[in-house]
């Protein structure tokens, strides 16, 4: 019976599969100097759908002499894009954001194709997506600087922001549009051209915006895309670190790449923008409003299956409240839809790829091995396919276990119990990554502590989504260097050029 439900639903998704790959903004092809290209080699991958395996399309497979290239081109088209107009530029990604939201439905779909994640989670990321572009299209006009009081009679001085020339841009899968724009909108509107490398599970949406950026007339070599597959991506990446034709290199991603690219970087002495890893607390103290605090929880915990770096990786729930939050926790999961993305009323689609999907099983496989107990889930959720898995509620999770210290990206709630603030805090802060952190109560002089004290880049306070284009994304220790969104996002794209007149 499984399976005969399995495969009608698997020729229903193959169908809708189909329909993407027909869709105008489906490309393909590689985009570099405004034109559509292969690789010099001519060699391609394959881009498939992670609810269903079905291929989607063949991308370039791009390698180092075609990531040169493309660096020429942006480094060609830096020459005199950096000397228009603010104003011009801000026309540029006003056109561009406008088309943006005119194709926004086919852009989602081509997301959720590509990444799995619902419909109605893909429309929210393009409309956050689009945003940035938004965002920047209106900062391009507000980059200023600043005239010195000179404490010399001959003499006038003057601080002026020039950008820093290339941007070489590397992006994950679990953001397909929202982490390129966000990137890509701060350097242009500072007078950047960028190489954009997407992840290679989801370059047909980057190429999508691609499309709409040439039709925007952004002029050529401004926004190029290189795609390359997982084989080609060390080669690429070191490339863009290395080149000196680079002058910044802003990457979001794991960890463990981020300090490989923070190493490669230093023989260039490159701009670097890191946005890595998370291990995001999530405190529920006892005062909490527990129905906004759930809320908070399925947001920031199963958005995206769990995938994105500012998900709660561990729930921390004090003693008093504890059995309650975990009761209507579970009330409130079990209402989770497991499915395909394309379809109507899915919550959770696939994870993204074979290797992810055994990852979090691994976890949570060794959590039940060492005594954590399961409430709900707890197994893949074969039934959908091999690489969704089941909503999955745990408790007696302690330090032994992996999940304890590692980012889960999977849709995986862990609860912990505590007592006090003081230890809370301590555990939440004995952590190498801080990026996201969140925490509900009521006791204002307590949250006033605590938001001062958890140390994260960010922190949502009665609150499991936070990001915004006006607002700053990033981390600290080892979750990142830079900020995205708000204004500061345009610092990592320019520098401060001092003047000084003299003899006046
Ligand atoms: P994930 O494990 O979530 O795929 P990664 O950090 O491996 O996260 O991937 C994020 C981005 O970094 C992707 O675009 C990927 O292709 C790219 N990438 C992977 N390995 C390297 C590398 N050695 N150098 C540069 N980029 C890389």
């Amino acid at each position: 019976m499984i399976n005969i439900i399995g495969k009608r639903s698997f020729l229903l998704v193959s169908r809708y599969s189909q329909h993407v790959r027909k869709m105008s903004l489906v490309k393909n092809l590689a985009f570099v100097n405004n034109k559509w290209v292969a690789a010099t080699s001519g060699k391609t991958f394959e881009v498939t759908n992670p609810a269903n395996g079905s291929v989607l399309g063949q991308v370039p497979d791009m390698d180092t002499q075609d990531t040169e290239e493309a660096i020429q081109v942006a480094y060609d088209a830096f020459q005199s894009w950096e000397f228009t107009t603010a104003k011009e530029r801000a026309l540029h990604l006003r056109n561009w954001f406008n088309l943006l939201e005119e194709n926004k439905e086919e852009i989602a779909k081509i997301m959720t194709a590509e990444s799995g994640k619902p419909l109605a989670e893909a429309a929210g990321e393009v409309a956050y997506g689009n945003g940035f572009i938004e965002w920047y299209s209106e900062e391009a006009r507000r980059i200023h600087g600043e005239v010195i009081s000179s404490p010399i009679h001959s003499k006038e001085m003057m601080l002026i922001r020039k950008p820093i020339g290339v941007a070489a841009l590397i992006t994950p899968w679990n953001f397909p549009i929202a982490m390129i724009t966000r990137k890509a909108g701060a350097a242009l509107a500072a007078g950047c051209t960028c190489v954009v490398k997407p992840a290679e599970d989801t370059p047909l949406t980057a190429l999508a915006i691609a499309a709409l950026a040439e039709k925007a007339g952004i002029p050529k070599g401004v926004f190029n895309v290189v795609t390359c597959s997982r084989r080609n991506a060390a080669d690429v990446g070191k490339l863009l670190c290395q080149s000196p034709l680079v002058a910044g290199l802003s990457f979001t991603g794991s960890t463990n790449i981020g300090k490989l690219l923070y190493e490669q970087c230093a023989s260039t002495v490159k701009r670097l923008s890191l946005e890595l890893g998370g291990n995001a607390p999530f405190i529920v103290f006892e005062s909490a409003d527990l129905d906004a605090a759930v809320k908070g929880t399925m947001a920031c915990k199963f958005r995206n299956c769990g995938q994105t770096c500012v998900s709660a990786n561990r729930l921390f729930i004090q003693e008093s409240i504890f059995d309650q939050f975990v009761s209507k926790l579970e009330e409130t999961m079990r209402g989770l839809k497991v499915g395909d993305g394309a379809q109507p009323g899915v919550t959770q689609g696939p994870l993204i790829n074979d290797a992810q999907a055994s990852k979090v099983n691994d976890l949570v496989q060794d959590a039940i091995k060492k005594g954590a107990k399961v409430h709900l889930g707890g197994k893949p959720a074969l039934d959908k396919g091999p690489r969704f898995f089941e909503p999955t509620l745990l408790t007696d999770v302690d330090h032994s276990m992996r999940m304890y210290h590692e980012e889960i990206f999977g849709p995986v709630a862990v609860c912990i119990p505590f007592k006090t603030e003081e230890e809370v805090l301590a555990i939440a802060n004995g952590t190498r990554s801080g990026l996201a952190g969140y925490f509900f109560s009521n006791d204002l002089p307590q949250v006033w502590r605590v938001a001062k004290r958890l140390e994260t880049g960010m922190v949502g306070i009665n609150e499991g989504i936070i990001s915004t284009p006006e607002a700053a994304f990033g981390g600290i220790k080892e979750s990142g260097i830079g900020r995205e969104g708000s204004h500061y996002g345009i610092e990592e794209y320019s520098y401060i050029k001092y003047l000084c007149f003299g003899n006046l």
